[in-house]
């Protein structure tokens, strides 16, 4: 029972929605493009449910990126949301 509360506890940043890590995508933007996480520098998390939700998303992504690039961000949040689900 208490390994249920071990899970670190992390809140997305379109909905802010608080819920375990492994619920939640862990992206980061790197020179303005964004990407999966890769280990260091900083991070942000989106929850399963805004993941199915491309513009509502794309506002907070490009808000942690400082960038304006909309087409660019929507490409590469699907990019990375598919390859998520396959593995
Ligand atoms: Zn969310």
């Amino acid at each position: 029972m208490a390994g249920k509360f071990n899970q670190p506890i992390r809140m997305c940043i379109s909905c802010r929605v608080r819920e375990t890590q492994d619920k939640m995508i862990r992206l980061q933007c790197v020179d303005g493009s964004l990407q999966m996480f890769m280990n260091h520098g900083r991070s942000f998390y989106v929850c399963k449910c805004c993941q199915t939700q491309e513009q509502k998303v794309l506002k907070a992504l490009m808000r942690q990126c400082r960038s304006g690039d909309k087409d660019k961000f929507t490409n590469k949040l699907k990019e990375i949301i598919a390859d998520d689900r396959k593995s």
